[in-house]
């Protein structure tokens, strides 16, 4: 492990050598590829906090898609000398092994709120999401764990599932980080082509300015995009598309308050 600004641990174990508990941690749990979204977590996690965790893992259990897996960004080195520049204290990148140690046959499963929108067109996703989830809180212990309004959908089952299982870590919301264009910044997006990149921001403008869920659905499918939902739930219009030929699909989800 190196002694440098942050330190890298793969294991859970080295984690927990650092320091005691109760603490007084800020945890960011991301997928990597970082953007200015996730670097919103991290200021407002270093500003509220004595230590600050990025955990960068990406998850297979939340993918429904295989080639989505193998697909999405990977870029740990250059996402490290982010969080150095914003002197984030650890960074907690696990391999599939350390995090399913059950060979994944314990999962948290939800049956309500994780069926509705994002959940009825990816089976098992916030299965995936909230299993994990769980495990970081378990593994890391942190007094506040940062979550973006962006996943607006994944931020409201996280509040409940430490509701319901009364883990200690208070759940902060962010709000969500965009471009100039009004595109929500994402992972995703570095997988865009310049068309495709476009179709992204008009996306955007759609749903923050549709007078209503059927005019943005209208506007969406003028659009050369697969719509999954446009709705209204939680205070929040939100949508998911999907982009490009089916294999090599790219799905964008986005959300504005109403
Ligand atoms: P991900 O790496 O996509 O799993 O995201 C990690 C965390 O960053 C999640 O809590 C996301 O909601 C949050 N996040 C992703 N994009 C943004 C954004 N544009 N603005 C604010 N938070 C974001």
């Amino acid at each position: 492990m190196n002694t440098e600004s942050p330190r890298v641990c793969t294991t859970v174990k080295e984690l927990r050598d650092l320091y005691s508990y109760p603490s007084r941690i800020g945890l960011i749990p991301t997928m990597g590829a970082l953007h200015d979204g996730h670097c919103s977590l991290v200021a407002r996690s270093k500003q509220e906090n004595e230590v600050t965790i990025v955990s960068i893992f990406t998850n297979p259990t939340q993918f429904d898609n295989p080639d989505d897996f193998a697909k999405y960004p990977r870029t740990l080195e250059s996402d490290i000398e982010i969080l150095r520049q914003f002197e984030v204290d650890y960074v907690f990148a696990p391999n599939v092994e350390e995090m399913y140690p059950d060979h994944k046959r314990f999962k948290v499963s939800e049956s309500e709120t994780s069926k509705l929108l994002c959940g009825a067109h990816r089976h098992g996703h916030f299965d995936g999401v909230l299993t994990v989830v769980l495990k970081l809180l378990l593994a890391v212990r942190p007094a506040r764990a940062y979550f973006g309004e962006k996943d607006f959908q994944q931020l409201t089952l996280v509040r409940e599932l430490v509701e319901a299982f009364f883990v200690e870590t208070q759940i902060v919301g962010c709000p969500t980080i965009r471009e100039q264009s009004g595109l929500a910044l994402s992972s995703r997006n570095a997988r865009l082509s310049e068309s495709q990149r476009e179709t992204a921001i008009a996306f955007a403008q759609i749903l923050r300015d549709a007078p209503s869920t059927a005019a943005a659905i209208a506007a969406l499918q003028e659009l050369d995009v697969r719509v999954d939902y446009v709705e209204e739930r939680f205070g929040r219009r939100l949508a998911a598309i999907r982009l490009g030929p089916v294999e090599n699909e790219i799905r964008l989800i986005d959300n504005v308050a109403v």
